[in-house]
């Protein structure tokens, strides 16, 4: 069979890792220019990975299935030729209720953390193993439409000569992930059927401290995942944990966001992770992405362009501008920032929940509401309209952008299955 694979991310890689090329004949379509050149993905940047059965998707053939899970951080880490960072899990049961008898949730997993450094090493080693295996890449070429007949028709712009190319498959899988998302619109006003659901975005702040306050959980943990439910009822959970990490802006095509990863052999003093309250929308609304973006724009525009705003966590409940820093030094360069204000910024239930979040996860790391702790706003998670496979036989939709995983572990699990799903018929 004649197989076109969009995209060169977590589902391509466990995708192609799979395929028997001797029997189909494989073409990866991806946007950029390399393997390495910047895109919104987590095998780009930090590249944190996870055995767990109580997150990074929603698919039970890959939730239950740890030993898939495992095989794959050990396909990561030996491509990346890395031992990961790894938490002691010592006092797991103690941390657990401390957790809970404070209102919140620690979900259980464990974390291996490659680095962003040692991901470029993982990507050349993939592409030359797949390129071995005789699997054509096509670079600079952005996919922008995609035709379902008998056979498929790829429309893609070449980046280079920008001519428009056309191309024929048998079978293609769709794999663009978050970045991907005006593939996935042009496809899913042309096959509406394709939706399952559409209801929610994650919206909230990076929040930044010093290591010394949280390197205990740290040491036990390297990433804690906790979740709460506010006085309100929004549910509001931690996400990608950095010790001695740095925060970095997120580049979408008209807003930036912020995020933050960690490099394995350079170590800042601070510690970053995201604060996120899930935003459920119920009909008539159906554009939680939209409402997600408007939000990101916004804080651009009081940043005065293409900026994000910090605050302290004193002004931010005080709903002050912060305009000094004295205790708590921000690892984001500088002039990606402004000093503000994030109430001007976020809805005052979306605040609320982010002052109880905090303010009750003190109780169990004191100094977490330290007044000189710092919020970058904001960050955004799209969950990506969940998607049916279904619907099309030469068609399907893998890793993130089908709205069913949200996790290198998860998306990389997903072309596996794919890719396995051929061999067996
Ligand atoms: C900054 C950041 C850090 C993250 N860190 C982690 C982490 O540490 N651990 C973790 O588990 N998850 C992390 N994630 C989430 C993780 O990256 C994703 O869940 C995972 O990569 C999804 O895999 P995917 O293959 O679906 O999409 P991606 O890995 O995003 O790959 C999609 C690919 O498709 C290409 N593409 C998009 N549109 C087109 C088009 N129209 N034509 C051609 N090519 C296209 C993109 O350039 C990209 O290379 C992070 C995400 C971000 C944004």
């Amino acid at each position: 069979m004649k197989i076109a694979v969009i995209g060169f991310g977590a589902a391509a890689v466990g995708f192609l890792k799979e395929i028997d090329t001797s029997k189909h004949e494989i073409t990866v379509f991806e946007m950029n220019a390399d393997i390495y050149s910047s895109s919104i993905s987590g095998i780009r940047a930090d590249g944190k990975l996870f055995v767990s059965s109580e997150m990074g998707g929603d698919l039970e053939e890959i939730l239950y299935n740890k030993t898939l899970q495992k095989e794959i951080v050990d396909y990561y880490c030996k491509l990346a030729e890395t031992e990961p960072e790894i938490g002691s899990r010592e006092n797991l049961e103690e941390l657990q209720k401390k957790f809970f008898i404070n209102g919140f949730k620690l979900v259980e997993s464990e974390f291996f953390h490659i680095g962003t450094d040692k991901l470029k090493i993982f990507l050349k080693n993939a592409h030359e193993e797949f390129s071995k295996k005789g699997i054509e890449f096509k670079f600079n070429s952005f996919v922008k439409d995609i035709e379902v007949n008998e056979k498929i028709l790829i429309k893609y712009i070449d980046r280079k000569s920008r001519e428009e190319k056309k191309e024929e498959f048998d079978k293609v899988y769709i794999a663009v992930g978050r970045s991907g998302f005006k593939l996935i619109d042009t496809l899913t006003e042309k096959y509406p059927d394709i939706i399952l659901s559409n209801t929610k975005v994650d919206l909230g702040v990076r929040f930044e401290l010093p290591d010394i306050v949280v390197k205990e959980l740290n040491e036990a943990l390297y990433e804690f995942k906790v979740k709460f439910k506010s006085s309100n009822g929004q549910l509001v959970r931690t996400f990608c944990n950095n010790p001695s990490g740095y925060v970095v802006t997120e580049k979408y095509s008209d807003f930036i966001t912020v995020n933050g990863h960690a490099i394995h052999d350079q170590k800042s003093t601070n510690t970053n992770f995201a604060i996120l309250v899930t935003h459920s929308f119920t009909k008539p609304f159906n554009d939680p992405n939209g409402y997600g973006s408007y939000i990101a724009k916004l804080s651009n525009i009081l940043a005065g362009g293409d900026k994000i705003i910090l605050q302290t966590y004193g002004d931010f409940k005080k709903g002050k501008r912060t305009k000094k820093l004295w205790k708590v030094f921000p690892t984001l360069n500088n002039d990606e920032y402004v000093l503000g204000d994030l109430n001007l910024v976020f809805p005052s239930k979306t605040s609320t929940s982010l002052i109880e979040f905090i303010d009750n996860l003190d109780k169990i790391i004191p100094g977490i509401a330290d007044e000189e702790n710092l919020l970058y706003g904001v960050e955004v998670k799209f969950y990506g309209k969940k998607l049916n496979n279904d619907l099309f036989e030469n068609l399907k939709f893998i890793g993130d952008c089908s709205g069913h995983t949200r996790s290198i572990v998860h998306a990389t699990a997903h072309g596996i299955l794919e890719a396995r799903k051929i061999a067996e018929n």
